[in-house]
């Protein structure tokens, strides 16, 4: 099917739109060029628990107080699920869990990625982080204003020291109703999707988004990794766990249905940019090299370090596939077709 739009506007500033008896639908600002993650409140028992909570802010915080008063009349908030470690989603999992004295639920992967991204970091980045740095061909400037830049622990409130570990294909039940909850690995190591059969509804997170991509980046953490691989696996298994016609409630942008339709699209955008890569592989290049010629507009340093990273997901796919070749010269890496 098409994709379709039931909602046309998102909700505003302080409200929520029900997307459902048992379901409301808030968002809560970013201070980024994507300017919003969307948050949901589900009904269980007497109370409501949280999907994604938003970025740590005084902003977001004032939003969440202000909804949890317009909305919710008294009803207690009983418990946060959180998609992944990222900070635009597990941001305000701490503060929600603190205040409201509540347990968090995540898969174990992205909740202990959460609290080593928000351990004290180093002055000065470890050998292998530079060495990734050299072998893609950023300059030192983008490096250095990266690194200047790296603020996790601004962006994430104090990360609760305890835990529910949900795993791949556990079901639960929140409200009296069944959920299935399904993990993926290429956005992030363990990313955590609920899926309601009975409402036929899908907590995407940023798994599956209706218009953007979501990235999918080789880091420094793991230089000689193939997410773009797990990835696309991800995309051949879930037609078969989530119908078409689910409504999906993703983090970002509006709520739409058409599954299929959107996996085949994210899968076929990364084989054309495998396509063009292998094009422009013809001569060597370096992942910069690369990034450069795939964009038409200036990346500051942060979005050029996703799109270095992403470049590298899609070479490093090319690479698994025998269709690239990859040498080193002086530390750097060259790939041609
Ligand atoms: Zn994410």
């Amino acid at each position: 099917m098409t994709l379709q739009y039931p909602f046309s506007e998102p909700p505003g500033k302080g409200s929520a739109i029900a997307i459902h008896d048992d379901i409301k639908w808030l968002r809560t600002p970013l201070p980024l060029s994507l300017n919003h993650i969307n948050c949901y409140l589900l009904r269980d028992g007497d109370g409501w628990a949280v999907v994604d909570t938003g970025m740590n802010s005084e902003a977001a915080r004032s939003q969440w107080l202000a909804v949890i008063d317009n909305e919710l009349h008294g009803a207690p908030l009983t418990r946060v699920f959180v998609t992944h470690h990222h900070p635009d989603h597990v941001g305000l999992a701490g503060w929600l869990c603190d205040r409201f004295q509540i347990p968090l639920w995540m898969s174990e992967s992205e909740y202990f990625h959460t609290c080593a991204f928000n351990a004290p970091r180093r002055s000065k980045p470890y050998w292998q982080v530079e060495q990734y740095f050299l072998q893609s061909g950023m300059s030192l400037e983008s490096q250095q204003s990266l690194y200047s830049n790296d603020d996790y622990n601004h962006m994430v409130s104090e990360v609760p020291e305890s835990y529910h570990r949900l795993t791949d294909q556990q079901r639960i039940s929140i409200g009296g109703r069944d959920w299935l909850a399904i993990t993926s690995r290429g956005h992030a190591p363990e990313h955590l999707s609920l899926y309601s059969p009975e409402l036929n509804i899908y907590f995407s997170g940023d798994q599956l988004l209706p218009k953007i991509t979501s990235n999918v980046s080789v880091s420094p953490t793991t230089p000689d990794a193939d997410p773009l691989g797990d990835w696309l696996s991800a995309h051949e298994r879930l037609p078969h766990l989530l119908p078409d016609n689910a409504l999906v409630l993703p983090a970002h942008q509006l709520p739409f249905h058409g599954v299929h339709t959107r996996l085949q699209q994210v899968v076929d955008h990364h084989e054309q940019r495998m396509e063009k890569l292998l094009r422009l592989c013809e001569s060597p290049q370096t992942a910069q090299q690369l990034t450069t010629q795939l964009f038409d507009r200036k990346l500051d340093a942060f979005q050029n370090f996703l799109a270095v990273g992403e470049c590298l997901a899609h070479l490093h796919r090319l690479l698994a596939l025998g269709k690239v070749q990859r040498n080193q010269q002086d530390g750097i890496h060259y790939f041609s077709s």
